[in-house]
């Protein structure tokens, strides 16, 4: 590991102000992914900025009915609120299938968001990777793909975003709320949170250099049955190949968004409106464009089998 500074910040504004004055500066949080990346040279940044001293840990109301949830609340207790429970069960559901419960309780809500991708090329520093060294290439693309993403790929990368819970926030309609170095906070919806990898894989979300998350809202429930199904290689530990997020309400309409299959994200609204017609119907426009590889061309059907089952389940 390179050696680098450490400081503890006080307030958001001073985290945001330390980050941006610093070169090289990145927050911590849990550190379930940065430290890893740390220990592998993959990030090597010059200064940590320690967030766990902000008073950013509660989940409350909102004004119009929502929960807002601060950055640094554990992905434990978030799944365990009981209004998350009751209201957005399809959250606690998609964080209780992440990770393991010891990683559950040091990662944070703003982390998980954050985490990278978990393409083997990225972390094989003697591998080819345009996310870790831009212009270095793309060792996926002429490589072992089962993992990767099917839908929203470009040349220069196929890489898939790990997060379950950040597949539920997508489809609630999340916003992620920020502070800005310049004193200022922004709220930035979920839906333009995430990117696709375009030529610059490496930019992966809209934060600028120094902005702190400091919550993630949910609007007003939703109702309906929320379901989360995600379809992996062991039972536990393990990353999405697919996964499937729904609320379904009684007359067959809802929300749907997908994981494993994209570089964010993967919610399509149009997709969303042939829910009533079933599964076959749905996948048609989710995975219009799809550009699978030899070795994940199965997930197009494994999309379709889950969403499936999901509306099975609803339906039941
Ligand atoms: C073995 C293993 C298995 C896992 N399995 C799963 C899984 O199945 N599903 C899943 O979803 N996840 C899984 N994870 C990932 C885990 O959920 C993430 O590592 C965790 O959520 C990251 O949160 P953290 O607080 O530890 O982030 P950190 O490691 O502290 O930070 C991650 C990134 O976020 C940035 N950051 C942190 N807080 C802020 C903030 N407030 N504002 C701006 N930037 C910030 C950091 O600078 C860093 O870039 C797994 C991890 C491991 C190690
Ligand atoms: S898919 Fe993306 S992360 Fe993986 S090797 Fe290619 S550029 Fe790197």
């Amino acid at each position: 590991m390179k050696s680098f500074t450490y400081e503890r910040a006080a307030s958001p504004a001073e985290a945001a102000a330390a980050a941006a004055r610093v070169p090289g500066a990145r927050f911590i949080a849990g550190g379930t992914n940065l430290l890893d990346l740390m220990r592998l040279e993959i990030e090597t940044p010059m200064h940590l900025i320690d967030v766990n001293g902000l008073d950013l840990d509660k989940i409350e109301p909102t004004r119009d009915g929502g929960l807002r949830i601060g950055a640094l609340v554990r992905n434990t207790d978030l799944a365990a609120d009981p209004r998350v429970r009751r209201d957005y069960a399809v959250l606690s559901r998609a964080l209780l299938a992440g990770a393991s419960g010891q990683l559950r309780n040091k990662a944070t809500t703003a982390g998980n968001l954050l985490q990278r991708t978990r393409c083997p090329y990225f972390y094989d520093t003697n591998q080819p990777c345009n996310k870790r060294l831009p212009g270095s290439g793309c060792g996926a693309l002429e490589g072992f793909s089962r993992q990767h993403a099917v839908v929203g790929v470009s040349k220069a990368c196929i890489a898939t975003h790990p997060s379950d819970m950040a597949i539920a926030m997508r489809l609630l309609d999340a916003t992620v709320e920020t502070a800005r170095p310049d004193g200022s906070t922004r709220r930035v919806p979920i839906a333009d949170f995430h990117r696709l990898p375009g030529d610059t894989p490496h930019v992966e979300h809209a934060l600028a250099p120094g902005e702190l998350i400091t919550a993630v809202t949910l609007p007003k429930p939703l109702g309906g049955t929320h379901l989360y199904h995600k379809v992996r290689d062991r039972a536990s530990y393990a990353f999405a190949l697919v996964s499937v997020a729904a609320v379904i309400q009684p007359d067959g309409n809802g929300r749907i968004a997908v994981g494993g299959v994209a570089h964010k994200p993967w919610r399509v609204e149009a997709a969303e409106a042939e829910l009533p017609r079933g599964a076959r119907a749905v996948a048609g426009p989710l995975l219009a464009d799809a550009s699978p590889t030899h070795h994940n061309a199965f997930k197009l059907t494994l999309v379709q089998r889950t969403l499936a089952a999901v509306l099975a389940e609803a339906r039941a």
